[in-house]
Formats: structure tokens, C-alpha cells, sequence
């Protein structure tokens, strides 16, 4: 989980950058870097935190040059450190590079392994760092060659960017896991996880990049080549059910549109009594509007999230810990009041949140609950990118719907089926797409099986 912007060629490159990183902060609240370069040289920033907090206007304005790329970062390989921060930076017989990934590689412990045994020095527990060093250990003579040579010892999920003095390259791995687009600024070209970013800085998307693709920019321009022939059935679906932003067109689908339609299957493979549809704000809001619509249950809000939790929650004592879900969600009472509700939300990974939703909805006064969920039981743990535990904390790998129910105190609790994610997102079979959260086919070998 992650997100990654790049820009070629705009005077506000590092200014520019620290905007798209504010649009993409949904894919990482870790942390946040910037990589700029002005030509002849490289020049960083990393932190821990959200964007805001990492980057001041005197940070900034040293990151002087006319290209940069950033990354937000969520962990999913290597833990919660500065020193995993990424972009990573490195000076190498080629000169120097920046390097921001989205994604995780499902070979990267062999990789290690064999690099460390021929005298490699890792600094951070981050899967990208081997891709840091097959570029620097290649004997090929361009920056472009050396990184389709790294790439062609790499599995697993990859969105990257890398910047030297004088160029951004863009590569999405085959399968496409992770999304990643090009847009134009109103000068110079811009690479980004998603189209928001492009939308804030009032650029304008020119085409998603396509699996396996490289693209480079330069002083020349934009030139493409395809080192990797398409697999194209990767299109991780969790980034339509709730992982993008909104307001993004991913994989040429509006993602709003998908969360939409997604809401109207649900309504029509499980109905509910109910005087009223509610979502769970933010990701369930799009869901829950198209559960009212098709069903003609009024939609209302009953849960309002705050948006100022930012990282100065510290996990409280266990007397208190039930309030962690309070600061993000609080429920509505003049709506709930003496209600039967439909509460649509995205997923369940744990129960947890929607056990404490479930509650909350009870004491401000609804009567009944019914919990709606806008995508099929997660019961296989992600290693292309996304944070989901193991399958042991996973609630539906061991636990049959109903005992989910009784968990969460709902009073009725359905999920979307396969069949109707697909549809919602113009794939019936999902082919596309890949679905291994859902129905544990993962796309690629796993180097251990799921646990
Ligand atoms: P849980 O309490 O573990 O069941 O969390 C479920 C909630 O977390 C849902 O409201 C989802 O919107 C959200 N969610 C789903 N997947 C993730 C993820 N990979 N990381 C963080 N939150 C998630």
C-alpha cells in the first residue's frame, strides 16, 4: 500500500510533487519523501508522517530542479522505520538514482539472500532495495537497460519510478497489479498511482501505462518500450472495492462509478428490510448510495468520520482501547433513532471495526442492523501490495457468515458474491482481474504457501 507521483520538466517539480503525494496520502500514512534533481544532481527528503507533516516550505524549496518523484508509504514489507522511507537514493557507477515503489515482490527474500551472499550491504528491511542493487550490479551501459535487466529477476506486484540526473523512468510490471497512469502538467509530464493526483495540480491523464511497459522521459520527450510481454489478468480488484481514492479513474474504470455499482448488485443479490441505508464513510459511501438506489431505501448518514485522527494515535490501555473506532467514527442519533438500518461498508478483514460500528449504530437507537458488505469474505492474505494479515486473523477464513454475524452483533450480515464484483466491474469472470483475497488464486508462485 502505497503511493507513487513523478514529474519531468516544471520549474514547481518538488512543489508540484508534494501536492500529487497530498492526493495520493490515502495509499500511505507512514511516510513520505521527495527526490528532486536539477539536472546534475540528486536531492532527498524522507519522514515519518503524513505529507503535511513531513514537508515545510523551507524543505521544499531545497529540493531545488526541474524533476522530482515521491512516495507515501504503508508497510507491507519491512517495518515501520525511516530507514525503509522511501524514495531510496544511492550513488552508483552510473551516477545517482531514486528509486519509489508500489507494490511488493513475492521473490524478494531469495533475492536478498543471493545478493547478500555476493557481498551486497542492505540498509532497510524493504523489498525495493534489491531492485536497487541488480540495477547497480548490471553491466549493461544505460540506466534503461540496466533497470530491464533488474526487472527481469523480480516477481511479484510493481508500479516503480526512478529518477537519475536527467531522467524519469516509469514501469509496471506485467501482470498490472498496481495501477499507475501518465498525465501532462501544464509543463512536463507527470507519472502517478492514480488520477487524482493529475486532477489536484490541474494536469491532464494522457493514458494509463500499460502492463509490462516502460516509459522514459527525458529533455527528448516521452519514449516507450514493452521489455515485458502482458499477462494482463493482475488488475488488483481491492483497488476498485476500496483501496483507490473515489474521484480516480482506475484501470479505465471511474472507481466511483465501480463502488456504485458494486452497491446495486449487493442490493440485488441481498435485500433487507429496512427503513434506511447508511454507509460507512469513506470508502462504503459510493456502495451505500447505489444499495438505496436500487433498492429505494432511503439513504441517510448516520456515521460521521472525522478526518483530523492524523498519527498522534497512540494505541491507549486496554480500558480505553474501545475508543480508538470513536475518534475516527461517531454516529448520527437524529437519524438512527428507533431505525432499522442497512450499514453498507466495503470489506471485513477482522471484525473488529464492524463489531464496534455495530454497537455504536445500537446505542444511538437503531433497532435492527442489517450489515451490507460491497465485496465477497476476504479469507487470503494479499502479498502483491496490499496490508491484509495472515489468514489466521482473516475473520472469514475460519469463520462461517453466520458466526461473523453473531460476532459483529448485526443482525443480518451478507456479502457481495464473486460473480457480482465481477459484473460491477465489467469482468464477469474476473478475469482481469486478480482476485486472490477472495479466492486465494494467486497469480504468481509465493515463495512460502499462505499462512
Ligand atoms: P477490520 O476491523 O479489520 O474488519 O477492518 C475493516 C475495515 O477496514 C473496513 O471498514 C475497511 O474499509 C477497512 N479496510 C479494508 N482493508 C483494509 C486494509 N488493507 N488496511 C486498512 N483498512 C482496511
Amino acid at each position: 500500500m502505497c503511493g507513487v507521483f513523478g514529474i519531468f520538466g516544471h520549474e514547481e517539480a518538488s512543489n508540484l510533487t508534494y501536492l500529487g503525494l497530498h492526493a495520493l496520502q490515502h495509499r500511505g500514512q507512514e511516510s513520505a519523501g521527495i527526490v528532486s534533481s536539477n539536472g546534475q544532481a540528486l536531492n532527498l527528503f524522507r519522514d515519518m508522517g503524513l505529507v503535511a507533516d513531513v514537508f515545510t516550505a523551507e524543505v521544499i524549496s531545497k529540493l531545488e530542479g526541474k524533476s522530482a518523484i515521491g512516495h507515501v508509504r504503508y508497510s507491507t514489507a519491512g517495518v515501520s522505520k525511516l530507514k525503509n522511507a522511501q524514495p531510496f537514493m544511492v550513488t552508483y557507477a552510473g551516477g545517482q538514482l531514486a528509486v519509489a515503489h508500489n507494490g511488493n515482490l513475492v521473490n524478494s527474500d531469495a533475492l536478498r539472500r543471493s545478493l547478500e551472499q555476493s557481498g551486497a550491504i542492505f540498509q532497510s528491511d524493504s523489498d525495493t532495495e534489491a531492485i536497487i542493487h541488480l540495477i547497480a550490479r548490471s553491466k549493461r551501459s544505460t540506466l534503461e537497460e540496466r533497470v530491464v535487466e533488474a526487472l527481469s529477476q523480480v516477481q511479484g506486484a510493481y508500479s516503480l519510478l526512478f529518477l537519475s540526473e536527467k531522467k524519469l523512468i516509469g514501469v509496471r510490471d506485467p501482470f498490472g497489479f498496481r495501477p499507475l497512469v501518465l498525465g501532462k502538467a501544464k509543463s512536463g509530464y507527470v507519472l502517478a498511482s492514480e488520477t487524482t493526483a493529475l486532477d489536484l495540480i490541474e494536469g491532464e491523464l494522457v493514458r494509463e501505462i500499460d502492463p509490462g511497459e516502460m516509459v522514459v522521459i527525458d529533455e527528448d520527450g516521452v519514449h516507450t518500450s514493452r521489455p515485458f510481454a502482458a499477462v494482463r489478468k493482475g488488475r488488483c480488484i481491492f483497488e476498485q472495492v476500496y483501496f483507490a481514492r473515489s474521484d480516480s479513474t482506475l484501470f479505465g474504470l471511474s472507481v466511483y462509478e465501480t463502488r456504485k455499482k458494486l452497491g446495486i448488485q449487493l442490493a440485488k443479490e441481498q435485500p433487507a428490510e429496512a427503513d434506511l441505508v447508511i454507509a460507512v464513510p469513506d470508502s462504503g459511501v459510493a456502495a451505500a448510495i447505489g444499495y438505496a438506489q436500487q433498492s429505494g431505501i432511503p439513504y441517510d448518514v448516520g456515521l460521521i468520520r472525522s478526518h483530523y485522527v492524523g498519527r498522534t494515535f497512540i494505541e491507549p490501555q486496554q480500558s480505553i482501547r474501545h475508543f480508538g473506532v470513536k475518534l475516527k467514527l461517531s454516529a448520527v442519533r437524529a437519524t438512527l433513532k428507533g431505525k432499522r438500518v442497512v450499514v453498507v461498508d466495503d470489506s471485513i478483514v477482522r471484525g473488529t471495526t464492524s463489531r464496534k460500528i455495530v454497537k455504536m449504530l445500537k446505542a444511538a437507537g437503531a433497532i435492527e442492523v442489517h450489515l451490507r458488505i460491497s465485496s465477497p469474505p476476504i479469507t487470503w492474505p494479499c502479498y502483491y501490495g496490499i496490508d491484509t494479515p495472515s489468514r489466521k486473523e482473516l475473520i472469514a477464513s475460519s469463520h462461517s457468515i453466520e458466526e461473523i454475524a453473531t460476532y459483529v452483533t448485526a443482525d443480518s450480515l451478507a456479502y457481495l458474491s464473486q460473480e457480482g464484483l465481477g459484473t460491477a466491474v465489467n469482468d464477469p469472470s474476473a478475469a482481469t482481474f486478480c482476485t486472490a483475497c477472495f479466492s486465494g488464486q494467486y497469480l504468481t508462485p509465493l515463495a512460502v504457501a499462505p499462512q
